[in-house]
């Protein structure tokens, strides 16, 4: 009987074979096996007997945009925690040249590591001068950006960035992103601290407008008559003038004599991928590559359509995702044989618990586009089907009841990305 069992490939409870009866127990085990295997990852098996029905009205927008909740597969089990949010429900902070908006700890309490804001800057519009407590890591999602920062040496970076590409600012350092012809930019910022408020930053005309204005003025040499026109208060986002070349604004500073001795820009598209497989691409872009990225660790994975971002998990802490394009659906897995899937579509924000097992499939029918982001130095990860090849086979026959020949189909090295 457990031989049969066994042939069937399915984990089988193995206390139901207790007591009498136990062939019939185990005969319908295996009728359920069958019927599960027919229906889609075994999505609600049990909609057969009426249970999935409803008596009342529903938010049909909300249900049929999360059918990984409406409908789960059965293979979720226990309370985990949600660990989705989207940037389209996040109260957005608009001002003439731009908008803002956060998805934080205060809205995505799982998140405990990073913390992210998208932000819009029209052409030649600013986001003020200013520093912060947090390091930024930057993803342009849309037309391009020119930024500058400033390092303790007294060099500075300037750079143009656009759609894909990515900065890296530390903690202090000051910096500016401002729109660029034709159109400005839309990025995303993520930070090293998952209570981070992106309306809590140092502001050069909040330090300007909140100290003495002779000390203003004898700290930059200038007449009491030249503060008085300064900012009176905060500017944040704000209207400008979209600048010249590049080269020109390079060269008025000063030059390749006070450039910094790393850049604080990735150009991700002039990179081939770290990783390609006939299901998509991974670019991986932390320090080993990245001089500058020294605690966020990234990896810009695309997914064909009907690919899969295989089982695995990282094992260097949690991590935070931005849905770029496309729709995903990822289950993760906690310890004491929880796990629960949640579908995501674009501009939505996931989140893994620290080294939980996770796997996310595309289910749209164009590329999806995913970041996965560490609070780490670098970007490392274990693979399940890698994990099993590199046992001993009688180990791993024994916990799986897997025959020989199947445990040889089990590929040896990660897969990273799978087909179709
Ligand atoms: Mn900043
Ligand atoms: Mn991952």
């Amino acid at each position: 009987m457990s031989e049969e069992l066994k042939d069937n490939g399915k984990p089988v409870n193995r206390r139901s074979f207790l007591g009498a009866g136990a062939a019939a127990i185990a005969g319908a085990a295996i009728f359920n096996v069958a019927a599960k295997a027919q229906s889609r990852d075994n999505i609600h098996a049990a909609e057969h007997d009426h249970a999935t029905s409803r008596l009342s009205p529903i938010n049909k927008a909300i249900a049929d945009a999360n059918p990984d909740s409406e409908l789960p597969p059965d293979t979720d089990h226990g309370d985990v925690p949600s660990f989705w949010y989207s940037f389209d429900l996040a109260h957005r902070r608009i001002q003439e040249g731009g908008w803002t908006c956060q998805v934080t700890q205060r809205d995505l309490p799982v998140s405990n590591e990073l913390a992210g804001v998208k932000m819009r800057l029209t052409a030649g519009s600013y986001r003020e001068l200013h520093w912060h407590t947090a390091d930024e890591w930057g993803y342009v999602t849309g037309g391009s950006v020119r930024t500058t920062v400033l390092a303790p040496d007294s060099t500075v970076f300037i750079d143009d960035v656009p759609e894909g590409d990515i900065w890296y600012f530390p903690a202090g350092y000051p910096h500016s992103i401002q729109g660029l012809a034709n159109d400005g930019g839309e990025f995303l910022l993520v930070f090293d601290n998952p209570m981070f408020s992106e309306y809590e930053t140092f502001l050069v005309s909040d330090w300007i407008a909140h100290t003495p204005e002779t000390t203003v003025a004898r700290d930059l040499h200038v007449g009491l008559d030249a503060v008085a026109k300064m900012p009176k208060g905060e500017l944040y986002i704000f209207p400008g003038t979209v600048p010249g070349s590049l080269e020109q604004d390079r060269a008025e500073v000063g030059g390749q004599a006070v450039v910094t001795k790393i850049p604080y820009t990735y150009h991700l598209k002039d990179i081939e991928p770290t990783y390609k497989t006939p299901g998509g691409t991974v670019h991986v872009v932390d320090s080993s590559n990245f001089l500058a990225s020294t605690n966020i660790a990234a990896a810009v994975v695309k997914i064909k359509p009907g690919g899969m971002r295989e089982m695995h998990w990282h094992p260097n802490g949690s991590e935070w995702q931005y849905y770029v394009k496309g729709s995903a659906s990822m289950t993760v897995f906690e310890a004491a044989g929880k796990a629960r899937t949640i579908s995501f579509k674009q501009n939505d924000v996931g989140f893994v618990p620290s080294i939980a097992g996770h796997v996310i499939r595309n289910t749209g029918d164009s590329d999806l586009v995913f970041l996965e982001l560490f609070r780490a130095n670098r970007f490392i990860d274990l693979s399940l089907n890698n994990w099993m090849r590199r046992l001993p086979s009688l180990m791993v026959k024994e916990h799986l009841n897997v025959s020989d020949a199947d445990l040889k189909k089990f590929p040896v090295d990660k897969q990273i990305i799978l087909g179709k």
